[in-house]
């Protein structure tokens, strides 16, 4: 086993023996910030091809190369599960953000309900905080962080194959449901603060592959409905047995 403490996501293709430029930032994180020289191992993993253990062969203060040597980990993928949230305020979308990528989400997809606030969102940012999430809980995989789409069309155009997991605050302290329903091509729907309007409520309810579930006998603020609902799905149907 080789001794890595340092891992990072790098968007080059990894194979043993292959060498990876480092670019700016990288350099001056590993080198400058983390006072990493020639001769240290770092983990390094890019979404696709698994965690390789990959040594410093290049340090300068504004770029450098790795090269991998070795292989730790295969590609682990998450299971089909999407994460739809109607964005709230910016530090809390970017905690949902975060730990809907530790928690094993495939994809997460901002959505604008109608009672969401905010109009816009920075992708790049919350796509950023996904891959931080990715390399510090040891996850070889980085979820897409989608651009901010209406609810109303994101339902249109919706395959009628994936089950959305629809969490209505309508039914707090409603019994559990989820055991009932099967595996196979998730979402998760949680709503904004000010909750779901009650035409989307009738729309969502009126949808043979949306369940509505109830999240215990508490309303939940919205960052923590998503965990909760996240660690139920990966309890009931995902990748925790
Ligand atoms: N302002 C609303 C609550 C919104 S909570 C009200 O007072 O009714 C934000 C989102 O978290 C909800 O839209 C829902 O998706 C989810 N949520 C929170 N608590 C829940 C619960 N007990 N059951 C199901 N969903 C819940």
């Amino acid at each position: 086993m080789v001794e890595t403490k340092i891992r990072l996501f790098v968007d080059h293709p990894l194979a043993e023996g292959q060498t990876v430029p480092l670019d700016r930032d990288q350099s001056h994180y590993l080198f400058g910030v983390m006072r990493q020289g020639e001769g240290a191992m770092i983990a390094l993993f890019n979404g696709r091809d698994g965690e390789f253990a990959a040594e410093v062969t290049r340090a300068h203060k504004k770029a450098g190369e790795l090269t991998c040597r070795v292989k730790t980990r295969d590609l682990q993928m998450p299971p089909d599960l999407w994460l739809l949230f109607a964005p709230i305020k910016k530090a809390r979308t970017d905690f949902i953000v975060e730990k809907a990528a530790e928690m094993g989400a495939a994809k997460i997809c901002p959505v604008q309900t109608e009672f969401t606030n905010s109009e816009r969102i920075r992708q790049d940012r919350l796509q950023a905080h996904a891959l931080e999430a990715a390399e510090q809980c040891g996850g070889t995989y980085v979820p897409e962080v989608t651009g901010l789409e209406k609810l109303d069309r994101v339902l249109a155009d919706w395959d009628a194959e994936r089950q959305i997991m629809f969490c209505d605050e309508a039914l707090v302290g409603a019994a559990q449901t989820l055991s009932a329903v099967k595996g196979g091509k998730w979402a998760i729907l949680i709503g904004p603060e000010g909750g779901f309007s009650e035409a989307e409520r009738k729309r969502l309810h009126a949808l043979d592959f949306a369940h509505a579930v109830s999240l215990g006998p508490r309303i939940l603020r919205a960052d923590t409905a998503a965990v909760a609902a996240l660690t139920l799905w990966q309890e009931h149907l995902g990748d925790w047995s």
